[in-house]
């Protein structure tokens, strides 16, 4: 039986970010909708006939997204929360950006320093969260109890119809009903989700009927929870969706996509739902094949997941035959895809004309990914001697990968392979140490602090954006930052503030910062990846062993520290951070990678302190983020990553204080952890959770310090004293007042000055208030 190609999803940014800007635009008033329709439009359908090219034969369509794939199903069904006035009928654009940036009136939606995504304070846009572990945010569904899902958005059928005027058939892709009602929440999650799906499927039913009335064959229905944890209920939930789906149009084949993981205890469940074709991951869980194969109907279509649509590693394709090849030849139906939606890659390795060559030759983006499987498909349909020349090249280049010597530096090898104990161990236990930091720093109590960054105004971007261009020599743009840093010095000083910060100025980004000074990562100049609506990241590629060639930070420390009595602290990313910030090598596990850039940062660290810093932060923001998706994989990860921060932060005396600091996050389930980091000091965001995020360290008994944030940093609003005083006594009602620290929710990058100095005054104010 011949093997096909499929693609699951597809960029929808455009190669040169032409969505963006459609958007930006179209945001802005500058452009009309009918504009930014025109761009979403003629994206499309390059992207379609792109994949054709490309050989690829089962292409998707409404994959494509305004904003938002979430989003987009709740619109389809009618989950439109009242106050964003819907009436019925059609959801128009101004309901769905309403939607994802909040209402007129509202303030937008604001980012964090990392282009993660937060929303704004009292802004009505709908929830953000993490897509399962992707560094992509979708819109959380809100459902009331009384529930109605009504259609209220053709876009399925419209593009489907759109492709087909290309003449090219697609196979539609919907977000399945399960997990999206598993993705959506209740306030105060007072009822199951789940108890909604007799209600919902009706909707569904009424979109696969008029694709079906289109014409459409195939549908290509995700259901990416199936790789989670489920209660039981959720099990019978997707026997009844798909019973009920499958039943209500005979004539259409459903292809049930998961991915980014193993089925596991889910496969039963998956094995007897009647669809048609089921997708499987094999990249993060090739073992699971010889278990789908055994239990699959024979009749059962397999989409096999063979090429990794999280990375940006080019594949070995013979490697991928040996193992594809006698599945091919038992005589099921097969096809071929990337494990998940090539959303989560930059979109052409072609565009980056300034790669070092070898390296380049190690990459493969979606349109390399999709070229890839077509190559694969030709193997397996007329042998390899038909691709033998492309089948050996990309064997050679793997092969070339893991031997090359720009990848392999046996001194970080030598160093990372046995790990004494006692290196990721103080020399004294947190009492003994905090003894000798009172006595050597001698602050107040509620001591205040910011978490490192000062506004980014345009005048520094400017500056940075043109000594990148070569526009400024460096000797006038490390002078602009000095005068940048002086005045930040000189006004937390005014201000009154205990520990400064030198304000990052020299910095674009807490990652991309480090990552150009470590050797073993590489940046690319046009590999975007969504990572909300219009915000797209470009993150690093970690390709080598990591080392640091030299200090990274401490000169802007040193001259910070020069123009002050008061301690600067030095500002360092936490391994376990620049880690799930990046595109990590595949040829080595990632806790290894992690312990790789740990050293790197320990040695930043012994150089700060050896330069005379006291304080030393070290940032751990993406911590959380990086739990795997089952639970039983979560002390392996909390394992690593907590000996990865201590690896890093454990070369200093007792009297020097390490500070991490972490964004919004839920830190009762993960709480043994944070405290197994051994930080002296912990700052965290809760102003917008009133202090509740305490509750954790209060009910563990967190013996160290901890500064939880009292001013929420992604708004435009000014707190009052008043409002900080209280989130204080709050904070104090949790824990020992002298375990406390004062500072804001997260770095001020983002914000303006006259917006921080008012803010961070008061703050200062509530802390002297609180002193009292
Ligand atoms: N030190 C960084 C800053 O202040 C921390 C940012 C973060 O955790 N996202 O910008
Ligand atoms: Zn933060």
């Amino acid at each position: 039986m011949t093997v096909t190609v499929a693609t699951l999803g597809f960029p929808r940014i455009g190669p040169k970010r032409e969505l963006k800007t459609a958007l930006e635009n179209y945001w802005a008033g500058k452009t009309p909708e009918s504009a930014l329709l025109a761009t979403a439009s003629a994206l499309r359908a390059t992207a379609w006939k792109q994949q054709r090219e490309l050989g690829a034969e089962i292409i998707p369509s409404n994959d494509f997204s305004l904003y938002d794939h979430v989003l987009d199903t709740s619109a389809m069904v009618g989950v439109i929360p009242e106050i964003y006035g819907w009436k019925g009928g059609q959801a128009g654009l101004e309901t769905y950006f309403a939607m994802a940036r909040g209402a007129q009136g509202g303030a937008a939606e604001e980012s964090c320093t990392h282009g993660h995504a937060h929303t704004g304070h009292g802004a009505p846009a709908a929830e953000m969260t993490k897509w399962f572990d992707t560094n992509y945010h979708y819109l959380v569904p809100e459902f009331a109890a009384d529930q109605n899902f009504r259609l209220a958005s053709t876009k399925a059928l419209n593009e489907y119809l759109e492709a087909k005027a290309l003449g090219i058939e697609t196979r539609p892709v919907l977000l399945g009903p399960v997990s999206y009602l598993l993705l959506g929440k209740n306030t105060g999650n007072k009822f199951d989700p789940l108890s909604l799906l007799a209600r919902l499927l009706p909707v569904y039913r009424e979109v696969l009927q008029s694709l079906v009335r289109a014409g459409a064959q195939w549908v290509q229905i995700d259901e990416p929870c199936l790789v989670l944890d489920l209660p039981d209920a959720a099990q019978a939930a997707f026997m009844h969706a798909y019973d009920v789906l499958v039943a209500a149009e005979p004539q259409l084949r459903v292809m049930l996509t998961t991915y980014f993981g193993a089925l596991g205890d889910n496969l039963a469940t998956v094995l007897a739902l009647p669809v048609h074709g089921l997708h499987i991951d094999l990249i993060r869980a090739p073992e699971q094949l010889a278990a789908v194969l055994a239990g699959a109907r024979p009749d059962l279509v397999l989409s096999l997941g063979v090429i990794d649509g999280r990375n940006v590693w080019k594949a070995d394709l013979n490697e991928i035959l040996d193992r594809i090849e006698p599945v091919v030849h038992a005589g099921r139906r097969i096809i071929l895809a990337p494990s998940c939606s090539l959303l989560h890659t930059p979109i052409d390795l072609e565009r980056e004309t300034e790669l070092d060559p070898d390296i380049k030759n190690w990459l493969a983006f979606a349109v390399q990914k999709i070229k890839e499987l077509s190559i694969l498909r030709r193997a397996l349909n007329e042998g390899r001697e038909s691709v033998r020349n492309i089948l050996d090249d990309s064997s050679r280049a793997v092969a070339s990968r893991r031997t090359s010597g720009k990848i392999n530096d046996s001194a970080v090898k030598t160093r990372t392979a046995h790990v004494d104990p006692s290196l990721a161990r103080r020399a004294s236990p947190f009492q003994i140490r905090r003894e000798l930091q009172k006595q050597k720093l001698n602050l107040p109590p509620y001591p205040t602090t910011t978490i490192g960054s000062f506004p980014q105004t345009p005048e520094v971007r400017k500056a940075r954006a043109e000594h990148g261009n070569g526009i400024i020599a460096d000797a006038v743009y490390e002078q602009f930052l000095r005068e940048e840093t002086l005045r930040a010095v000189r006004w937390q000083e005014d201000v009154g503030l205990d520990v400064l910060v030198h304000g990052e100025f020299e910095r674009n980004d807490m990652v991309q910062y480090f990552g150009e000074q470590l050797s073993g990562f590489i940046f690319t100049k046009h590999a975007w990846v969504q990572s909300y609506g219009s915000r797209y990241v470009r993150p690093p590629i970690i390709f080598g062993d990591v080392a640091r060639p030299k200090p990274m930070t401490v000169e802007w420390w040193r001259y910070a520290q020069s123009l002050t009595n008061r301690p600067v602290k030095g500002m360092l990313t936490g391994p376990v951070t620049i880690l799930n910030w990046s595109f990590v090598r595949d040829d080595q596990p990632r806790s290894e990678t992690c312990r790789q850039i740990a050293f790197a940062i320990r040695d930043e660290v012994a150089d700060l302190e050896a330069a005379g810093a006291s304080i030393i932060q070290i940032d751990e923001a993406a911590l959380r983020e990086g739990l795997p998706l089952r639970r039983d994989e979560w002390r392996n990860y909390l394992g690593w990553a907590v000996e990865c921060f201590r690896i890093a932060a454990s070369g200093v005396g007792d009297a020097t204080q390490i500070h991490t600091h972490m964004c919004y996050s839920e830190f009762n389930d993960i709480i043994s952890s944070i405290a197994a980091m051994d930080a002296d000091v912990i700052s965290i965001e809760t102003a917008r959770s009133k202090m509740e995020l305490l509750d954790a360290f209060s009910g563990y008994q967190y013996p160290a310090e901890i500064g939880p944030g009292v001013y929420d940093i992604h708004s435009p609003r000014v707190p009052e004293v008043l409002e900080m005083t209280t989130l204080l006594k709050a904070a104090a009602a949790r824990l020992p007042a002298d375990q406390l620290w004062v500072n804001p929710d997260c770095g001020l990058k983002t914000r303006k000055w006259p917006e921080v100095r008012l803010a961070i005054e008061n703050m200062v104010a509530a802390a002297l208030a609180a002193r009292i």
